[in-house]
């Protein structure tokens, strides 16, 4: 999954405005943010496939390290300790982490294994069974979200037109047909997964930032004033 582990954190966000945003966008795709590092490492293993689809065209061969429950369990709690200052703050941030690997559960082909080298994988194969309609089903389950974030969020006198624009675009960028990874995948390895490694990293890191300086500026606007009549 990919938009729509943002969505998660703008419905999140929405739902507890007084947590800070950066732990729930950031957490959101914390897993994530350390597959790409991981595997830049060399400690996750990912095959390029053009048939993998929809938008990913990678197998994720081994990604034990990061996305498997105990491993999400473990860095989801790592997450949340960054931000003990505030108790309320770091279990809301262990849940935006922790809701990674609940979300990718749907989608992901049995890559995901319940510990480190185990047998015994979950996930129940949305990308490999529907294909393009899975990438469809995810951009709808996003807007479902960020239909109620922006609603939430407009009843508190904010206006997240420009979060679910970014979030639209993020839809976009990784569609079967304008995924950067269907090129990425043409090409020879080593550059192949070290290219893959760094743009799943970014392309959970730099959104996340973007969408937290977005709300975050939402939130010091003043509130628009309600037209008459
Ligand atoms: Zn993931």
């Amino acid at each position: 999954m990919y938009v729509g582990h943002f969505a998660i954190g703008l419905a999140l966000k929405a739902r507890f405005p007084k947590t800070p945003t950066l732990p729930l966008l950031l957490g959101v795709g914390f897993l994530d943010i350390l597959d790409g590092l991981f595997i830049v490492l060399g400690w996750n293993l990912v095959t390029p496939n053009l048939n993998a689809g929809p938008y990913l065209f990678f197998d994720l061969t081994f990604i034990d390290w990061d996305h498997s429950l105990a491993a999400a369990l473990l860095w989801s709690l790592v997450w949340g300790a960054l931000f003990i200052r505030d108790k309320r703050g770091a279990l809301l941030a262990f849940v935006a982490a922790f809701s990674h690997i609940v979300a990718d559960w749907p989608l992901h082909n049995h890559d995901l294994a319940l510990f480190p080298y185990a047998d015994t994988h979950l996930g129940l194969g949305g990308w490999g069974r529907l294909g393009t309609l899975s990438w469809v089903l995810e951009g709808l389950f996003a807007a479902v979200l960020a239909a109620y974030a922006a609603r939430r969020a407009a009843q508190q006198g904010q206006r997240w037109i420009w979060p679910c624009v970014l979030l639209l675009v993020l839809f976009a960028n990784l569609s079967p047909w304008l995924s950067p990874m269907k090129l990425v995948a043409t090409w020879g390895e080593p550059a192949a997964h070290l290219t893959h490694g760094v743009l799943v990293t970014l392309g959970f890191l730099l959104p996340g930032l973007m969408l937290t300086v977005l709300i975050d500026r939402a939130a010091r606007a003043p509130a628009p004033a309600r037209a008459q009549g």
